[in-house]
């Protein structure tokens, strides 16, 4: 089975909008040229022309700074903009369904519900793993498009073994997600090393957390040369705009990702310890992220308490067996040390 079969036939035969700077590209000796081909203003503001669409000085960067082929990369508006397109791409409304497996990202199953495709939950085990078997005979299922698989898993914060992600791929053609959000703080490789062996992988990453640039909303999108040509036959042509084109550019370079994944581990650790050592907290789980789920006596008093502290945290208590369970961030090292004193007056 080809990616070109898991794609909608309506979308394989559209005939995508051709913006101005799509049919005029810039070549290197052309530096002087007049443009009035995009009704835009003349007056140069820096910001009077559209953005690049197709971010080829960022992807540059983003290459160059995590490794990984410009070709193999497309870039979204967050990575929220590209699961929708992932689900207008490939999922029929009311016909195709998507697997995910509970508790996991919330936007997965937001995404599905406005695009009308339908959700089937293989939720995790109570130890929070991956039930590969199920999983791989469910996506054997004609209607199924795609699965998404969040790792390091948020609210749990763990990621699965890769070897299990392997196993999943080895047997479908299906289009399987992996959303790595927070893959940089995991000591575990991305399995976009995996993208030349399978062309129906799709790895999601951010620059929204360990890079530190939520507010410019950049997801980017590994994945084969066939599925981001149909991402940018129907991403809207200006998507990612010029300021954070070019802020990313400036500030990437320099944010060091080692550093901050030790620092933030060292954190971690510590933040382990003293939830482990306070009476009401029952489980803190493993995670290889910059937050931490665990399970307490009593999770809306608890939210209350930090709460009244001045400390929103984010109560999953409503999420599939995370009853009682709150998450937190890692702060500052300041914060976090300011929060663990305060915890054991709780
Ligand atoms: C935070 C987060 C994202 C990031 O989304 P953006 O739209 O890129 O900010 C994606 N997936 C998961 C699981 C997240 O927790």
């Amino acid at each position: 089975m080809s990616i070109k079969e898991l794609i909608r036939p309506s979308i394989l035969k559209l005939e995508p909008y051709s913006s101005a700077r799509d049919e005029f590209i810039l070549k290197d000796n052309q530096e002087n040229l007049i443009f009035l081909d995009a009704n835009e203003s003349p007056f140069e503001t820096d910001y009077n022309r559209y953005p690049d669409p197709y971010q080829r000085e960022l992807k540059k960067v983003i290459s160059s700074k995590l490794g990984g082929k410009t070709e193999n990369l497309f870039l979204g508006n967050g990575s929220d903009e590209i699961i929708d397109l992932l689900f207008r791409c490939l999922c029929i409304p009311s016909k195709d369904q998507v697997i995910i497996s509970s508790p996991t990202y919330g936007m997965y199953k937001v995404s599905a519900a406005i695009n009308e495709v339908g959700l089937i939950d293989i939720p995790l085990t109570k130890n929070f793993e991956l039930k590969t078997d199920e999983i791989i005979e469910t996506l054997q299922n004609e209607t199924v498009k795609m699965l998404f698989i969040c790792s390091p898993n948020n609210p749990t914060g763990k990621t699965f073994p890769t070897n299990q992600i392997v196993e999943i791929l080895e047997n479908t053609n299906k289009l399987v997600i992996i959303d790595e959000a927070y893959i940089q703080f995991s000591d575990q490789a991305s399995l976009k090393e995996k993208l030349d062996k399978y062309p129906n992988l799709v790895v999601l990453q951010t620059l929204s957390k360990l890079f530190g640039l939520a507010g410019l909303r950049l997801g980017l999108c590994w994945t084969s040369k066939e599925i981001i040509e149909v991402l940018n036959k129907v991403k809207p042509p200006y998507n990612i705009n010029s300021l954070s084109q070019k802020t990313a550019i400036g500030v990437l370079k320099d944010v060091d990702i080692k550093q901050i994944r030790k620092q933030n581990a060292l954190e971690r650790e510590k933040y382990i310890k003293a939830l482990q050592s306070l009476p009401w907290v029952e489980q803190v789980y493993e995670s290889d992220s910059n937050f931490l789920l665990f399970r307490c006596d009593n999770a809306d008093f608890r939210y209350q308490q930090f709460l009244e502290k001045g400390i929103v945290v984010r109560n999953r208590s409503k999420q599939l067996n995370c009853e009682n369970c709150l998450r937190i961030s890692l702060g500052t090292p300041e914060q976090n040390k300011k929060i663990i004193e305060l915890l054991s007056t709780f």
